[in-house]
Parts: structure tokens; C-alpha cells; sequence
């Protein structure tokens, strides 16, 4: 009897290939999820970004790090970008396809990468020899994008404006009290978020 390469599953009668037709469903849905995911991802980046480049951007150096070097961990250098593209130079390598047209920048290339392989999903699932490897790949990145996002959102920073006209930077949902240096007002938990979110300009 055949099983998926993937799920060990018995294959039906109509499911000729290397992989059974819930793996390819999943996995063609995570290809199509992970440029959303991507450019989400690369949103939490920017504060970063701006605050390297101008250096008046409050909060920045407040900004949590641990998910900071997540974030570039998967949109750097041998991230899922990368990853990716090289997956499609070796599907287009076996459908002779030619190769990858230049697309633009790193979310345009994921987006292109992703399109073309989820557009081959049923010869991926039926016929790529590497399937099971594939697969792995795109539910760990998915995974992995997915905890960027969920993770950033939890911890993130915010400012707030005390009464006195400072700004009270790196305040998250977990933030227990915080007082003001500049007039020296203490907030407890409930009277901190009574406070009004502080004009980013002026923060
Ligand atoms: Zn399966
Ligand atoms: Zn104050």
C-alpha cells in the first residue's frame, strides 16, 4: 500500500503521487500565507529601521530585542526569501522552466517564489522527489512568521503622555506602573492606561 511521503496517511486510489491531498492543501495554503506573513513581519522591522536612519524616533532603543533578532533572523540573509527562491530554482531546474525572473525587492521575490510554487502544488505533491523536504521548510517558516508576528504584537511599545507634557516611551500591556521623570507622578497599573497615547512627533 502507498502513504504520503509526508503524513504516512494511506494514499487513495486517486491520489497517485508522493503526497496525499491534505498536505497539499496545507501546504499550498502556506504558500500563499507566508508573503502576507513576510511583509507583517518587515513592519515590525521598521521602527528599527527609522530609528537607525534619524535617531529621534523614541522607543527604539526600548524596542524588544529577543523578537527584533527573530525578525531578522527570518527576513535576513538565509531566510525565508532566500530559502524560497532556491526552492523554485530547483523546481524550475526539474519542469524546465528557465530561470527565475529578477522581480524587485525582497517581499516581491517571496511573492513570485511562492506564487509559482503553489501554482505547481499538484506536480509538487505528486511528483517532486524532494516533496517532504519542502514541506518541512514551508511549515517551519510559516510557523516561525507567524511567532514574529503574534510575539511583536504582545510585547508592543507604546507611549504615552503624562499631563505634565513628557512622554512615557516602552509601556506594553505587561507594564506594571511607571513613573514620570520629568514631573515625578507615579502610575499604577489602572491610572497608566488612563493616560492618552503621546503625539509620536513629540515623543
Ligand atoms: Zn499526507
Ligand atoms: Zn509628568
Amino acid at each position: 500500500m502507498n502513504v504520503c511521503v509526508i503524513c504516512r496517511r494511506a494514499l487513495r486510489t486517486d491520489e497517485a503521487g508522493h503526497a496525499c491531498r491534505i498536505c497539499q492543501e496545507r501546504g499550498t495554503g502556506w504558500l500563499r500565507a507566508l508573503p502576507g506573513l513576510y511583509a507583517a513581519a518587515e513592519d515590525h522591522l521598521a521602527p528599527a529601521r527609522s530609528g537607525a536612519g534619524g535617531g529621534r524616533v523614541s522607543g527604539s532603543k526600548h524596542a524588544p530585542l529577543p523578537v527584533r533578532l527573530n525578525v531578522l533572523d527570518a527576513v535576513g540573509p538565509g531566510g525565508v526569501v532566500w530559502v524560497i527562491a532556491q526552492w523554485e530554482d530547483v523546481v524550475r531546474d526539474q519542469l524546465e522552466f528557465g530561470s527565475a525572473p529578477s522581480r524587485g525587492g525582497y517581499l516581491e521575490t517571496l511573492t513570485g517564489s511562492c506564487r509559482l510554487l503553489a501554482d505547481q502544488a499538484p506536480w509538487l505533491y505528486g511528483s517532486f522527489n524532494a516533496v517532504d523536504e519542502l514541506h518541512g521548510e514551508l511549515r517551519s517558516w510559516h510557523a516561525r512568521l507567524s511567532a514574529v508576528s503574534d510575539g511583536a504584537d504582545r510585547e508592543r511599545r507604546i507611549t504615552l503622555a503624562c499631563p505634565c507634557g513628557a512622554a512615557l516611551t516602552g509601556v506594553t500591556l505587561s507594564t506594571p506602573g511607571r513613573r514620570c521623570d520629568a514631573c515625578g507622578a507615579q502610575y499604577g497599573w489602572t491610572e497608566l492606561r488612563g493616560l492618552p497615547l503621546a503625539d509620536r512627533s513629540a515623543a
